[in-house]
């Protein structure tokens, strides 16, 4: 539990859960349940554990997370968090795993253009309307986390705002 995995490996694609679980080698595996349409994402829990996480895809099914695989790189968005048994909570950005509470003294963010980035974001802020940080990536087709870190960086700048508590991830023109 010392070296807990700092990225996702895809080990490929499966139909159903069992079948994909045997893909599953090593912490921080990923593998792909697609019939028909992508399903979820099973992976072998990044702590090093040996639970495996099921992470829902498919918005029919319950709350559904977002998936991105530009450059082959495997995000997810919103956080993973297993609230029950080890409590892994973690985020998936380009391949990369960062966690959120403990061990994350260790993380490295991927590199991409920020500055660029920002001005993208700032193109899709409205005055008084806040948007959530999910509608402006799709919007952009941009990742979540990096629209994230530029709404974040705009309020800083003062050229943005962000909601309340409950929509800190939220942002309109400044
Ligand atoms: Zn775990």
């Amino acid at each position: 539990m010392t070296n807990p995995a700092r990225s996702v490996q895809l080990r490929g694609e499966a139909e159903y859960r069992d079948q994909g679980e045997s893909l599953l080698q090593r912490p921080g595996d990923a593998v792909f349940v697609r019939r028909g349409a992508l399903r979820s994402v099973l992976m072998s829990c990044p702590d090093g554990c040996g639970e495996t996480l099921v992470v829902n895809l498919d918005p029919r099914a319950g709350k559904a997370w977002r998936l991105d695989t530009r450059g082959g790189n495997v995000t997810i968005f919103p956080s993973v968090w297993r609230e029950g048994g080890c409590g892994s909570h973690f985020i998936v950005w380009r391949g990369k795993i960062l966690w959120c509470d403990r061990f994350e003294g260790g993380n490295v963010e991927p590199a991409y253009d920020g500055v660029l980035l920002e001005r993208r974001v700032l193109t899709a802020l409205r005055k008084n309307t806040l948007r959530s940080t999910e509608e402006i990536a799709a919007e952009l087709d941009e990742i979540a986390w990096e629209v994230m870190r530029a709404g974040h960086a705009l309020v800083r700048r003062g050229l943005a705002v962000s909601g309340g508590l409950k929509q800190r991830d939220w942002f309109a023109l400044a």
